[in-house]
Parts: structure tokens; sequence; C-alpha cells
């Protein structure tokens, strides 16, 4: 799968506030990417009762009228189902690793958005809060 997003949305910082959404009170979320002419739509949901959750990438055509369609509407890109602690530490550490290789000022001036500082942070003490994370912590 080979989706690229424009710059015109703040996608970043949307996929990680769609990781802190996974904690929330909301079985199913959803986010998107602008990728121009498509919309590559995130769908998120909570398997009851836990601890799994089920990400699904949609792709739908026409983003001038794909936010007002169905999921159903969308083409499956990729699915995979994995407990959240598995999610929220890949997401965590994938922002991680773009704030230690850029810096926020470096972010900004290749990305033309701030860095989702908060949204990392917020994942962050979510993940550590609530998720029996074994793997290696090093923030
Ligand atoms: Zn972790």
């Amino acid at each position: 799968m080979s989706l690229v997003p424009t710059d015109l949305w703040d996608g970043f910082a949307d996929l990680l506030y769609g990781m802190t959404n996974l904690y929330g009170p909301l079985a199913t979320n959803r986010f998107f990417f602008d990728l121009g002419a498509d919309e590559a739509r995130w769908v998120t949901r909570r398997i009851e009762p836990g601890p799994e959750v089920e990400v699904t990438v949609l792709l739908l055509k026409d983003m001038m009228t794909s936010p007002d369609l169905p999921d159903s509407a969308g083409e499956v890109m990729w699915r995979s189902r994995r407990p959240r602690t598995a999610f929220a530490h890949a997401a965590m550490n994938a922002a991680q690793a773009v704030l230690d290789e850029y810096g926020e000022d470096g972010y900004l001036r290749l990305c033309c958005h701030p860095f989702p500082t908060n949204a990392l942070l917020d994942l962050r003490r979510l993940h550590r809060r609530l998720d029996a994370c074994a793997a290696c912590h090093r923030t």
C-alpha cells in the first residue's frame, strides 16, 4: 500500500490524536488524510471487551464528496487487528523518531505545520498509564 498525503492538512497530528482516541469513550473513531484527489480514511474500532483494536484504512474517491460518504463506500487498502498497546506504542515511537531527527523547527520547515507535541505527550501519558506495555520505553 502506498498512499501519499498532501501537506494541506495536518495529517500527522490527526494520526496521533486518532491514536489517543483509542483511549476515549467512543468504540469507533475516524480521521483522514487528504491525498489530493482522494481520501484515505482511517477507521479505528475497539473490539470489546478489549484490549484489541481493529484499524482499517479505506480509499475513497473524490475528496470533494467523500467526507459525506459512509465507510462502506471505500475500498479497504489495509486492515489489522492488534492490541491497543501495539498501535499506540508504534505511533508514539514513530512520532518521537520524527521529533528526534528533525526537531520542532525542522518539522515546521519541512511540513508547514507545527510538530504535534501535545498529541505526542497525550498519547505517551495515556499509553504509559493505561497499557501494560512490555516494550522498551526510552522517553
Ligand atoms: Zn509502549
